[in-house]
């Protein structure tokens, strides 16, 4: 016999024994204890659904054994007709528990075990927020006490000083005089009065700081006590179990918040948005500062974004939506896409103004309000796929015109003869030719598209988010938008999806 199966027998063979010993109580107590442990395991595992298969035994009125797994109940209740598969369909049914007995035990949630988690986790974090305001208070109130006391300690010497001036002056209590003099503390008063009111004072003032300790002595009780358990919130394990609920509230989310309008309030929205992990910077994602309508529609809209360009999934940066200078509707910078409060706050003014400017070709024809956020997401491709000393909106803006020239675009009709009116008589007839050829190409899909910078020619990252985000938005993207968008689409389309 092999070592080791001679090891694991003799293991057997020690629990084998235990429960050969004659001693009943002791069998019954473990078989018990074991029963119960296992109970509360398979009904944890079926999300608290106690009534099957033990609750159904109870039921029919099948004495559960002590050394009984779930299947030893399952076994019992065939003896009366139940199929576990059809009891556990026909809680699917009702919306309880889709769990089969088949499946294994870690699958995905059900709405209902979703729900617990969601509830689980916002109230974890209130709590964690309610801890955080409460320090706070904490830390405040006994600076505040600690403050109080401070003055009350000056105050003192004041007082004490002024009795003990008056007294310098006259040697003693008996020498000061009795008339009445002026007195900045009373008006009028003696100067013996005067010493006795300062000393009187100096005497409530000592009173006070003594309660000032206490007061000091209670206030950092509170804020110890608060303090440590915000320091225990904050050790790398409980950041870690943090990091982990966050995970699980985020997949219930997806579970029992399939869409936007599933969401019941804005914070749903926001966390449902980072659950689709679009953002490599995801907890940056800021947008509470607008309406729960707003919010779904934004989140929509980048939906449809990362729907169409899956492969920036989990490399872009996040989104915002902040204050922004007036008439800029969003910007694009290495930490994500920042979006102007403004326009974003009160969507249907948005919608009115984008539609005009796209009317007389300021964006791109057949464009919305949506398209912009697809315009700052195609700055975020551009900075993914740039690299050191390499554009991509220029490789792809280069690529458009030399494809568009191939295909006998129109654009370029008469090229050369605008190049000769050309005012910039310092460069050459080629040099010009090629910039009539570029503004051509940027002008044909929107005045944005051909950004000026002072006196510099802007480089082709608007022409590229322009166009492309035509091309993503459009009915009908016209011919340049489709040769650009067609170009990117080849360049990205090798990234692996971070899905
Ligand atoms: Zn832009």
């Amino acid at each position: 016999m092999d070592d080791a199966v001679r090891r694991f027998r003799s293991r057997r063979a020690d629990r084998m024994g235990l429960i050969r010993e004659d001693n009943k109580d002791a069998v019954t107590r473990y078989r018990e204890r074991r029963n119960l442990r296992l109970k509360k395991r398979f009904d944890e595992e079926n999300h608290g659904n106690t009534h099957i298969p033990f609750g159904l035994c109870e039921r029919e009125g099948i004495e559960v054994q002590p050394d009984w797994a779930p299947k030893d109940a399952w076994d019992a209740l065939k003896g009366k007709g139940y199929d576990p598969d059809a009891v556990y369909k026909e809680l699917e049914e009702t919306g309880k528990t889709p769990k089969s007995p088949s499946s294994p035990t870690k699958t995905a949630m059900t709405k209902e075990s979703a729900e617990h988690v969601i509830g689980e986790y916002r109230n974890t974090v209130k709590s964690q927020t309610k801890l955080e305001k409460d320090r706070e208070k904490a830390k405040n109130a006994l600076r505040n006490v600690q403050h109080d006391k401070r003055f009350a300690e000056q105050q003192l010497e004041y007082l004490r000083q002024k009795a003990q001036e008056i007294l310098d002056k006259y040697g003693s209590e008996e020498n000061m005089p009795e008339e009445k003099t002026i007195s900045y503390l009373t008006g009028m008063m003696s100067v013996h009065d005067e010493y006795l009111n300062y000393k009187e004072l100096a005497d409530k003032e000592e009173k006070a700081l003594s309660d000032y300790e206490k007061k000091i002595a209670k206030c950092e009780d509170k804020f110890k006590d608060l303090d440590k358990r915000y320091e225990e919130s904050r050790t790398e394990e409980a950041k870690k179990k943090n990091e982990e609920a966050k995970e699980r509230y985020y997949e219930a989310l997806k579970v029992a918040r399939p869409t936007y309008d599933d969401c019941q309030d804005k914070q749903e929205v926001v966390d449902r948005l980072k659950a689709n992990k679009y953002f490599k910077n995801n907890e940056d994602v800021a947008v509470d500062i607008i309406g729960f309508e707003e919010a779904k529609a934004l989140a929509k809209n980048l939906d449809g974004f990362f729907e169409k360009v899956p492969q920036m999934i989990g490399r872009v940066g996040a989104v915002s939506v902040y204050g922004l200078p007036n008439d800029v509707y969003g910007q694009s910078d290495w930490a994500g896409v920042q979006l102007a409060s403004k326009y974003f706050r009160d969507l249907r003014k948005f919608k009115m103004e984008y539609d005009d400017s796209e009317r007389i070709g300021f964006h791109p024809k057949g464009t919305t309000w949506e398209s912009v956020v697809f315009h700052e997401y195609t700055h975020q491709i551009d900075n993914v796929m740039s690299k050191k000393g390499w554009s991509f909106s220029k490789a792809v803006t280069d690529e458009a015109i030399e494809t568009l020239k191939k295909s006998g675009s129109k654009l370029f009709d008469g090229v050369e003869e605008s190049a000769k009116k050309s005012k910039y008589k310092w460069m050459t007839q080629e040099e010009l030719i090629k910039d009539a050829e570029r503004m051509r190409v940027k002008t044909a899909v929107s005045e944005y598209a051909f950004k000026w910078k002072g006196e510099e020619w802007e480089d082709d990252s608007e022409f590229l988010a322009e166009a492309y985000s035509e091309y993503l938005t459009s009915k009908s993207p016209r011919e340049v938008a489709t040769v650009v968008g067609k170009i990117v689409d080849r360049y990205i389309k090798d990234l692996e999806g971070k899905k």
